[in-house]
């Protein structure tokens, strides 16, 4: 970390903030004394230093960070990607995983008939809202621990991992039979619940905020990886815009960003990303192509009539054949990517 002071600040000011700085956060300074400014450079353990605490000191001018914030989370430490092992599907390892159900649990017909349909198809993880976080406290809210119970029926009749949201960190005891948890785009900067995932050894898919960048969600894996818990996947699903034609707007740069930058696995979500069915194919194929590790998508037997997000919603016809399309995607990457080698 560099911080650059305001010109005309004295020696004797450069020494007693440089004095502060040591003992706070036991650092090294190295101090570079130029013709218009000095230049301090922070050396040792920098992350836990708050930027905007040094731009408090008014003879700070400028505070610049050379590494990054993150550490666990951080490519630089750990070169291989991660991979995350779900009831023996793996994510992050180069094989294309298909997480498909309906935004919610509705009834025991409802998640079965699914569940049985995106697993012919190929999905091998079944998702479903139990714990639903709407917009309106009058919209249905799911089905609670009654949903995570037909989740579970599901999981042991189809033998399918199961993925489903928490948004409590009081709830974490109802989560035993849950494959991953996920951390909905609302959640993602709810520290406590973070720090509390961070305690179990559940799979964790955190899910991008509707206005968070890149690096504030790495940092939000952080909060996971610092608490104990490593196995987390990171899933893009689309941030605000001015754009008004789709729900959100798929951020498909984040992909390949996210993998440059972190070792987790990523999991695009098309649904939420732009909530509008013809358009999860299109997007589907861009993120396997941009090198996502799987999908997330939302799929009803009767969209018309599902309780949340029915008109983001595709068939499981339709998922069939995306499905296919995806797999032949997904070969013709790995082709590219050995023919690289
Ligand atoms: C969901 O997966 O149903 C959901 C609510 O997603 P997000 O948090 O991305 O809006
Ligand atoms: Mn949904």
């Amino acid at each position: 970390m560099i911080v650059i002071l305001k010109s005309g600040t004295t020696a004797e000011q450069t020494e007693q903030f440089s004095d502060i700085l040591r003992k706070r956060y036991c650092v090294d300074i190295h101090t570079s004394v130029g013709a218009q400014s000095t230049v301090l450079g922070l050396v040792g353990d920098t992350k836990a230093i708050d930027v905007d605490s040094l731009n408090a000191f008014p003879i700070v001018e400028a505070v610049r960070r050379v590494q990054e914030p993150y550490k666990k989370a951080n490519r630089k430490f750990h070169p291989d990607d991660t991979v995350i092992d779900v009831g023996g599907h793996k994510l992050g390892g180069g094989e294309l995983q298909l997480i498909a159900g309906p935004c919610s649990v509705e009834s025991e017909e409802q998640i079965i008939s699914i569940a049985e349909s995106v697993k012919k198809s190929g999905a091998n993880i079944l998702r479903g809202g139990a714990f639903k976080p709407r917009t309106s406290p009058y919209a249905f809210q799911g089905l609670r621990q009654g949903g995570l119970e037909l989740l579970t029926e599901a999981k042991a009749k189809l033998e399918m991992p199961i993925v489903t949201e928490i948004m409590s960190a009081d709830h974490i005891e109802f989560f035993n039979d849950v494959d991953i948890i996920q951390v909905g785009a609302r959640n993602m900067q709810n520290f406590e619940l973070l720090k509390e995932l961070g305690k179990t050894d559940k799979p964790i898919l955190l899910k991008r905020g509707l206005a968070n960048t890149i690096e504030e969600t790495l940092m939000s894996a952080e909060y996971i990886m610092s608490n104990g818990n490593e196995n987390v996947i990171l899933c893009e699903r689309g941030i605000r815009t001015y754009e008004t034609f789709t729900r959100n707007t798929l951020d498909v740069s984040a992909v390949p960003i996210f993998k440059k930058l972190s070792h987790l696995p990523v999991v695009v979500d098309p649904s939420h990303a732009s909530g509008i069915p013809w358009l999860i194919e299109p997007l589907s194929l861009a993120a396997v192509a941009a090198g996502a590790d799987g999908l997330i998508i939302e799929v009803h037997n009767d969209p018309p009539h599902a309780l949340c997000d029915g008109a983001q919603s595709i068939t499981p016809e339709q998922f069939n054949s995306l499905a296919n399309k995806l797999f032949l995607i997904s070969d013709a990457i790995k082709e590219v990517n050995n023919s690289k080698n």
